[in-house]
Formats: structure tokens, sequence, C-alpha cells
């Protein structure tokens, strides 16, 4: 159990957990008009623009809700009614885009790989030379249903080599792996207060290109969840529309002071990476398989593959650990019967070796021996 609060640890992929701190930010009621709280939530829009490395041709609009808020936000607010977008499928997010605009009746094609494997460049390429009518194409940063890091950047290339426009959902990478919005490029990238920032939940936000937004105007099929609406009320009078979650933005704050004291990007990035090492190599000398070789896991959430062990249950497995203070999380993959250990939020080598242990532990308990897949 966590030191200090003697809750279990959250190794998923949110909410996570977070620092004493940041919990004890939201131990304060806000005004909605308070000057102190319009500073906070000022401070916490800069310094996300400055997370993404966007500059002076960038705002952050934040947004109430979890993170699918956000994505849908985005895909509503910057994708035109007659426009078509290409979505990059290798995943239950990418998959999410796409329920997005059945439900908004925004046109759409799609590009799916397994998930497994991250989206090819050169057919990205032929995609968009064969169908002049893609005005936007999306990506999945880190797809978290199986930890896959896609080839964000390489693609960008191939977007704006076409005139397109590049859209982002950074969810459970941000704050974690670099990405420069402006070097990209990209209109526009979404992502949550509970991922790798280590906030509590509640809201999303949407860092984009101030031009982009403005021209945005008038897309949204949906009061709350249009952007461009909720960015210039913000900029006339530096309040949210309706009512913030001025808790969850307070612990934010306090979430992006320990970030930027870790070393930002590349402290927290580096804590996750450790993490993820301890975990795989751990996991592997225990006998388990991990789903991504390591060239394509990106250090967030690692999927493994189910034991072959008949004796293996994993409900008994999950709650066994879960009585020890570790929470892990089931699988949704497609392509292999699987569970998932995050690395992700307020957890270190200490942590991540503790869970190894009551994963051994466990396992003999079980009488679990053979912790390969089922021969394919
Ligand atoms: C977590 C996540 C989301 C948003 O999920 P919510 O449950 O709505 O917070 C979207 N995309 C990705 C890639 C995610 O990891």
């Amino acid at each position: 159990m966590t030191a200090d609060t003697g809750e279990p640890f959250l190794l998923t992929p949110g909410p996570l957990t977070t620092s004493r701190e940041t919990k004890q930010a939201m131990l304060r009621d806000w005004g909605s008009r308070d000057a102190a709280f319009i500073q906070i939530n000022r401070e916490v829009r800069d310094r996300l623009v400055a997370l993404a490395r966007g500059g002076d041709a960038f705002t952050c609009v934040p947004v109430q809700g979890s993170g699918t808020f956000a994505v849908e936000a985005m895909i509503a607010t910057f994708l035109p009614r007659d426009g078509k977008l290409l979505i990059l499928i290798n995943g239950a997010y990418g998959h999410r885009i796409a329920k997005i605009c059945d439900y908004l009746a925004r046109d759409y094609v799609t590009y799916e790989t397994a998930e497994d494997t991250p989206p090819d460049p050169t057919k990205v390429d032929a995609q968009l030379r064969d169908d002049k009518s893609i005005t936007h194409v999306v990506i999945i940063h880190c797809e978290t249903t199986s930890g896959i890091l896609n080839p964000v950047a390489d693609i960008a290339t191939v977007v704006a080599q076409h005139g397109r426009r590049f859209l982002v959902d950074s969810m459970s990478a941000f704050g974690a792996l670099e990405i420069d919005v402006a070097a990209l490029p990209c209109d526009a990238l979404c992502a949550s207060s509970n991922k790798c920032i280590e906030g509590a939940p509640g809201m999303g936000f949407v860092i984009c290109r101030k031009d982009s937004l403005a021209a945005a105007k008038g897309n949204a099929h949906s009061l709350s969840l249009d952007l461009e609406d909720q960015w210039s009320a913000m900029e006339k009078n530096a309040q949210w529309r309706f009512t913030p979650p001025t808790h969850v933005v307070a612990a934010f704050h306090q979430a992006l002071a320990e970030h930027a004291a870790e070393g930002g990007v590349a402290g927290r990035g580096g804590r996750y990476r450790r993490n993820c090492e301890i975990l795989v190599s751990g996991m592997e000398e225990l006998g388990f398989k991990p789903l991504l070789p390591a060239s394509l896991q990106a250090p967030i959430i690692v999927t493994f593959h189910m034991p072959a062990d008949p004796g293996f249950d994993f409900q008994v497995f999950y709650d066994r650990l879960a009585e020890q203070g570790y929470v892990i999380y089931p699988g949704k993959l497609t392509v292999a019967d699987s569970f998932r250990i995050g690395c992700i939020g307020r957890l270190d080598e200490t942590v991540m070796r503790g869970a190894l242990d009551a994963i051994r532990d466990t396992l003999a308990e079980m009488n679990v021996s053979d912790r390969g897949p089922v021969a394919a």
C-alpha cells in the first residue's frame, strides 16, 4: 500500500496514483470568479502550451469531463461539417474516434492495422494521394489498448506533404513523451488531467493552433464541446463558460508544478522508462511474455499474454494482487488473450519491484508454473 495513504497503487491506464500534495490541493472550495483561481487556470493553460512547445501560435483550451470529452470536442471543433477524417486505428481508442464520427455524422475513412502493428507512413501517403477529399488525419500517440507507440512524427510529415490537417490523441503519452506541436506540425493535440501529468480526473484539454481554432468557428454540433466558443469566452473574461471543475484545476496546477520539479517531460518520461524496464525484465524472468517488442513499446502500459497454465485464473490473480496493494488491468485486445500493467502515475522502482514480488508470491500460491502464452 502507498506509504502515506494506505491506498493501493494503481498500475492502470488511469485514473492513477497521485501525490499527497496533489490530493491536498483539492481541500479548498474555489469560487469560479476568484482572482486566485483565475490565475491558477491561466498558469495551467500556459504551462500546457509550453510542454507541447507550442509558442505564441498555439493556445490551450480546457474542457470539463474525461479524456473522451476532449477527443470528441477536438473532432467536433476542428473537422468541418463537410470535412473528411482519415482515422489511423490500431486499438480501442482509434475505434472510439470512428464511433465519435458516427455520432457527429462526420465523414471518415479508416486505415486499420493489427493492435501490435503501427501504421505505415507509405500507406498513409498512398491513401492521401488516392483520396483528395480527406481533409484531416488523426492518430493515437500511444494506443493504450496495447501500449504501442505510434510513429506520430513520420505520419505528420506525410500529412503535411499532402497539405492536409493533422490531429493527435496524445492522452496517455502527453507529459511523458516529447512532442513538439509546432514542428510536427499539427493543428490540435488532446490529453487529460489524470494521465502522465498525474492530476485528478475531471478535465481534458486541447492544445491547438489559434488560427485553426478561429477558423473552426461554427463547426461544432454541440455547445458544451465547442472549443472555439470555450476559447473565445475564456479569452474575454478569463473564466470557463460553465461550472469549472475547480478542485481538479487546482490539483492539476499542483501536479504540473511537480512535473516541472521532476525535470519536465524528460524527467517524467525517464522515471516511467525505468518503471517499464524493471517491469518487463521482471515479468520475463517470471516467464511471462510481453505482446510488443521493446522497439514498439511505449513506457506507459505493458500488455502481457495470459499464461497458458490451466491453473491461471485472471480474476483470482487480480484479486490477490489488489489485496496486496497493486491494482492491475484486464486486456482488451482482439489479437490475443492478455492483461495489462501500467508504469505511469506516482510509482517508482520500489513500487514496481514490490508489484513483481507480489506477482511471484501469488503465482506460487496459485501453483502456476507455465507463464508463457498458449502456443500458437
Ligand atoms: C485514456 C485515453 C482516452 C480517454 O479516456 P477517458 O476514459 O475518457 O478518460 C483517450 N485516448 C487514449 C489513447 C487514452 O489512453
